[in-house]
Parts: structure tokens; C-alpha cells; sequence
């Protein structure tokens, strides 16, 4: 059998970044508690095995607020600087593995606040990246994600507007909801903040599945991303399966292709997918 793995398959580097920051912390000899500010990764996998490792997930400010002491980690989507100050208030030693992608939009929106701008957040107003986004904005500032918010901002004459992006955006969305936005706003400072891993997993997913006889997409049932990669390859391999773990994989739908590709979703270890490509290149 011909195996045709995606560079781009799993975890980007923002995502392995912080994973891998959660397990470094594990292994540390410090017997205070480990925390992480809302799961490190949308995996049931990976969270529960750092739970039994003794990793807790704090889901809001009011519990941040009633901790005592221990490691604070702050995953790729990155928070709001009010986080910050808490955890020092409670003394918390902060491990910070926020994606360098974001921290830069954090820079670019404080930084934009401090000179007086009005910052406009493209991006879904309930993601937590654009929460954290938000929490460094000192002045004015808005999220939008549709034309109806964009055409109907009103911004006073002559006020300085920076424009930022959440990491996954759309760009092709992007792009217009910035050119509604040139038409309202004066001289506005654009910065396409968008980090084009999600768009080279699914180019990456779609060009493989065009060119094999069978394709496999390795994700959690409830990720979206994994989701929009099975409906990629789908398109151009009518032979594409989805699923979870090695487990849901039948050997009986590979029986008669020669060539299978794989790819997986940004939250699948590293470990299911290598497990999948051996159990495929040796048994099938
Ligand atoms: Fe991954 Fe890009 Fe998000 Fe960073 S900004 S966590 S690299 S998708």
C-alpha cells in the first residue's frame, strides 16, 4: 500500500507549542498544582490524560480568582491582560503559551489603544483568541464578523482606526469586510493578522485526497476543522473516511485501492496519526 501522509496533518505549531508546554510543566519535580486557563486542546484524549496527571482546567476569572498557589498555563489562543494581573495578585507562577501569532495582534491592538485608535476586531466576538484580543484593547474597540456590522460602524470623522484579524479567519471574508470598512473608516492601519495554517492543512488535504484511490481523515467527532477537511477531501475522493482513531477504521473499504492518503485535524496527537499511517502501510 502507497501512504501519502500530510505534512500538515494535526497539530500546528502554536497548538504543539502549548501542548508541549503543559507536558514540560508535568515533568518538572514541583509538587505545587498545575492549571491551565480553559483546555489546552479540544482532544478528550489529551485532556484527560494531563487530568490524570494531575493537570485542572480553571474556566473562569471567579475560579482564577480563588486559587492559592500553583502554575498557571495560558494556552495558544492567548488571554486578555486582566488574566495577567490576576494570577500575579494570587501569586501564580504564569507559564505563557500564548501562539507568537497572537501575542503580535495583543502588541499590535495595546499599542494601537495607547495612541488613541479605534481597533476593530474582524473575527467571532464568542472565540476565546478574540476575548483575549479585546482584553488588550484600553480604548474604543468593536468585533465585527458580517457586512450589516461593518457597513453600519459608526466611527467619528477623522479618528485613527487599526483593523486586526483573529488568527482563522476567513481572508477571502477578510479582505471585503476591510474594503467595506475603507469606505467609512479615514486612512484606517490594516493589519492581516491571519495565520494561514488552517488554509495550508485543507490546500495540503485537498491536493492529496485529488490524487489517491482512498482517503483518511483523522479528528474528533465534534471538530469543526476536521470536519471542513473530511468535506475537502470528500470532493475530490469519493472514498474518504473520517474518523476518530485507529479503531473506526475498516480494513474491508481499503480492500481494493493501492493508494490511501491521510491527513488529520488540528487537535489529533501526534501519536493517533502515526499509529493509523503504520497500521495502513502494514496490514492493508
Ligand atoms: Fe496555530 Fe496559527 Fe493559531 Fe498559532 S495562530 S495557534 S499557528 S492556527
Amino acid at each position: 500500500m502507497e501512504v501519502k501522509l500530510a505534512k500538515t496533518a494535526g497539530f500546528c505549531f502554536g497548538v504543539k507549542r502549548a501542548v508541549d508546554t503543559v507536558y514540560n510543566q508535568v515533568k518538572q519535580p514541583k509538587q505545587l498544582p498545575i492549571y491551565t486557563f480553559g483546555p489546552i486542546i479540544h482532544n478528550e484524549e489529551v485532556t484527560s490524560d494531563l487530568e490524570q496527571k494531575g493537570v485542572k482546567i480553571i474556566h473562569s476569572e471567579d475560579e482564577l480568582e480563588e486559587l492559592e498557589q500553583g502554575t498557571l498555563i495560558i494556552r495558544s489562543h492567548g488571554v486578555g491582560r486582566r488574566i495577567y494581573e490576576i494570577a500575579e495578585s494570587r501569586n501564580l507562577y504564569m507559564v505563557d503559551a500564548t501562539c507568537p501569532f497572537v501575542k503580535k495582534i495583543h502588541k499590535i491592538v495595546k499599542e494601537a489603544s495607547e495612541k488613541g485608535d479605534f481597533v476593530i476586531i474582524i473575527g467571532s466576538r464568542e472565540h476565546p483568541e478574540v476575548q483575549g484580543i479585546c482584553g488588550w484593547c484600553s480604548g474604543d474597540y468593536t468585533v465585527i464578523s458580517t457586512e450589516k456590522e461593518a457597513a453600519t460602524l459608526s466611527i467619528s470623522e477623522g479618528r485613527k482606526v487599526t483593523i486586526v484579524s483573529q488568527t482563522t479567519f476567513n481572508l477571502v471574508k477578510f479582505k471585503y469586510l476591510v474594503a467595506v470598512l475603507e469606505k467609512i473608516c479615514y486612512n484606517p492601519y490594516i493589519v492581516n493578522t491571519i495565520c494561514n495554517a488552517t488554509q495550508e492543512r485543507q490546500a495540503e488535504a485537498g491536493e492529496i485526497a485529488s490524487s489517491v484511490e482512498a482517503m483518511i481523515v483523522i479528528g474528533g467527532k465534534n471538530s469543526s476543522n476536521t470536519q471542513k477537511l473530511y468535506e475537502i477531501c470528500k470532493k475530490e475522493c469519493g472514498n474518504t473516511y473520517y474518523i476518530q482513531t485507529l479503531k473506526d477504521l475498516s480494513a474491508q473499504n481499503f480492500q481494493t485501492v493501492c493508494t490511501v492518503g491521510i491527513t488529520a485535524g488540528a487537535s489529533t496527537p501526534k501519536h493517533i496519526i502515526e499509529e493509523v499511517q503504520l497500521h495502513v502501510r502494514t496490514n492493508f
